[in-house]
């Protein structure tokens, strides 16, 4: 088992950052007990230890065999749509003051960037000669994902799905169920995203050997974490080339929204060796700074341990894990992945919350200025540029648009409503 370290991250020797940054580069982390730096590790019950032990194994091994890779990337292009594509976006930059290039996973096959992770652990599931895979979904994107993955490959599926996102994402439930799934909503603890994780955990616990469990952000235990991140990298490694093929450098910043984090831990991964490139990660700020207002885990909350790993929480002063809120489902989470705790602990990336009204307004002016209709997460992420360019103007700004907006209309027109024939949110 791992050593428990339960206190507070120890403060930043001088220098210490470069070194922290160095190790995770050269690949030192996450270390063989699962850390980045502090964070991170496997807090699992015994009877998973050998499950986690046999999949950190069979990753290793498939991601160093280029028959692995060949498969991956034959079915990203084919069934994904790979590379999605770099867009400027000529509107945004003309009313920002500033170049604004956007990273287009909303056109990766089902909507958002979670078909990368999908498909990449589904076909780690064969290898590990599982015969049924098991996921959680808060928003459903991740299910209707893992969905469509687990009928390309033949594998029969099962989504826990709190029941209270049963109700509010119903088109992603009927989605999950064309698509060959069951469905099964989960009635305890918090009825959303955080109880649906522990269902399936539970259900992995019980039938380590037959099922995966395909987690769907850069959280949970080791290795789930790096293994989300290996197959989200595809995003960073794609932006970095577009943005030199297409501008001949980097851009100045890049953004991108932080839920547990799968998205912009891919994306971040290209640029992290750069240290002229500003990283920022954009949290939901929802209503304010209140606790129980947001889901911004990283500007405010503290360490402790959730679904099996060590990082940033929001937990009240007694330590327990508090109901969070965010206007878009995908952000609604009170943790967030080891790395990012470590990134955001070494200050190489920035965090910052963006609240509801803000991200609502960004959603509005990239669909009048574009003509994209972005999720409600990446607006968040959107926001965030906004705010960089109106101190930087002319910075060359970089955008992961990691999902499309369709699951959100029903929110859109609660939140936004349209009042009228021409009338505007
Ligand atoms: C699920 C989701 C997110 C949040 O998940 P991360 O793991 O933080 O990326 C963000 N955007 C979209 C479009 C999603 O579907």
């Amino acid at each position: 088992m791992t050593t428990t370290i339960l206190g507070p991250p120890d403060r930043l020797a001088p220098g210490q950052a470069a070194t922290e940054l160095a190790r995770l580069l050269a690949g030192d982390y996450p270390d063989a007990a699962g850390r980045f730096g502090p964070f991170g590790g496997r807090f699992v019950p015994e009877t998973l230890m050998g499950a986690v032990t046999r999949l950190d194994r069979v990753a290793r091994a498939a991601f160093a065999d280029p028959a692995f890779r060949a498969e991956l990337d034959r079915e990203s292009r084919d069934w994904i749509g790979r590379p999605t594509p770099l867009c400027y976006a000529a509107g945004l930059s003309r009313a920002w003051g500033a170049p604004v290039w956007l990273k287009r996973e909303d056109l990766a096959h089902t909507g958002a960037h979670k078909i990368n992770n999908a498909l990449g652990q589904a076909l780690l599931a064969r290898r590990l000669g599982a015969t049924r895979i098991v996921a959680e979904t808060g928003a459903g994107q991740h299910g209707v994902a893992t969905a469509a993955a687990c009928a390309r490959l033949g594998f029969p599926c099962r989504v826990y799905m709190g029941s209270i996102d049963v109700e509010r994402q119903a088109p992603n439930v009927d989605r999950m169920l064309r698509l060959g799934a069951e469905v099964v909503p989960v009635e305890t603890g918090d009825r959303t995203l955080r109880a649906a994780i522990d269902e399936a955990l539970r259900h992995w616990v019980s039938d380590p050997l037959e099922t995966h469990y395909l987690l769907g952000s850069a959280v949970g235990p080791h290795p789930f974490p790096w293994i989300v991140r290996e197959f989200q990298s595809v995003i960073g490694r794609e932006s970095r080339a577009q943005m030199i093929e297409r501008t001949g450098r980097l851009p100045d910043a890049a953004f991108a929204c932080v839920g547990g984090g799968s998205n912009a831990i891919g994306f971040f991964h290209g640029f992290l060796a750069d240290p002229r490139v500003a990283l920022f990660g954009l949290e939901a700020g929802g209503r304010g700074p209140g606790l129980g207002e947001h889901s911004a885990t990283l500007s405010h909350g503290r360490p402790g341990v959730l679904h099996g790993t060590y990082s940033m929480l929001l937990q009240d002063s007694d330590g327990q894990v508090i109901e969070t809120h965010s206007v878009c489902a995908g952000l609604d989470y009170p943790g967030v992945g080891p790395e990012h705790s470590f990134l955001n602990w070494i200050g190489r990336v920035r965090y910052e919350a963006v609240t509801d009204r803000e991200a609502l307004d960004a959603h509005a002016e990239c669909c009048a200025r574009e003509g994209i209709l972005p999720a409600l997460e990446p607006s968040h992420a959107l926001a965030g540029a906004r705010r960089f360019a109106s101190a930087n103007p002319g910075a060359v700004l970089l955008v992961n648009l990691c999902g499309r907006g369709d699951k959100d209309m029903p929110i859109l027109a609660r939140e936004a409503p349209m009042t009228g024939p021409g009338g505007r949110p």
